[in-house]
């Protein structure tokens, strides 16, 4: 009986631990995911972005090949917490990430990179494609309709982008170059009047 007793406890034992080191994986992979996205939209953070983006450009360089990034800014979104309220700016801001989600390829990055910023990484479009593909991105995350709490509203984006090109004079890029031409693009999409993109030409910023 004294044996039969024992055998039980040390299976309920084995079962105990089981589930512990089961419990303990799950709560693993939950930190890793939450540290890497962004809580409110579910997309890569800030910092998960800029190693993408970090990666894909050594291997760019390594490859040869272009690589395309782009930085998407909601238009005057300040104005739709102060007419709609921050849930509502919320809500628009799930929104846009799902259309950005979508309008990107398996192979693409995404991640939100301030406030209402995203910053895009685009590998293996063509020179001659990039502008078309860069536009045709733009239509797919402008124009969207979001309904909040009774209120509804439309949310356009402009698209601030350059193309790093190791083949060309981009050798000497660095992630924060390749970044203040797209910051520059961006400055410039929403002077000339928003809602549209500024491609900068690959070349433009050496470092
Ligand atoms: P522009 O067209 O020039 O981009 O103007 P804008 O109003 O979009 O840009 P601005 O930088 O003036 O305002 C951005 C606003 O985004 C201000 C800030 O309160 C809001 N914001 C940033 N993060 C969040 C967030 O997580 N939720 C909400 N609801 N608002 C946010
Ligand atoms: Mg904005
Ligand atoms: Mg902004």
């Amino acid at each position: 009986l004294r044996e039969r007793h024992l055998r039980i406890k040390s299976r309920e034992l084995k079962r105990l631990v089981l589930e512990r080191t089961q419990e303990l994986e799950d709560s693993r992979a939950q930190l890793r995911v939450q540290a890497n996205h962004d809580g409110l939209t579910g997309m890569l953070n800030r910092t998960a972005i800029l190693r993408a983006l970090t990666t894909e450009m050594e291997r760019a360089q390594r490859e040869q090949r272009n690589l395309v990034i782009a930085l998407a800014d909601i238009d005057f979104f300040k104005h739709v917490n102060d007419t709609h309220g921050h849930l509502a700016g919320d809500e628009a801001l799930r929104v846009f990430a799902a259309a950005v989600a979508k309008a990107i390829r398996p192979y693409d990055h995404a991640g939100r990179y301030g406030g209402e910023e995203f910053l895009l990484v685009l590998s293996q479009i063509p020179g001659e494609a990039v502008e078309e593909r860069l536009n045709s991105l733009q239509r797919s995350i402008s124009n969207l309709q979001v309904e909040s709490a009774g209120s509804q509203f439309q949310l356009n984006c402009s698209i601030g982008a350059t193309v790093f090109n190791p083949s060309n004079s981009d050798g000497a890029a660095t992630v924060e170059s390749l970044l203040t031409t797209t910051d520059k693009a961006l400055y410039m999409a929403k002077a000339e009047g928003r809602n549209r993109v500024v491609l900068r030409p690959s070349g433009s910023h050496s470092a």
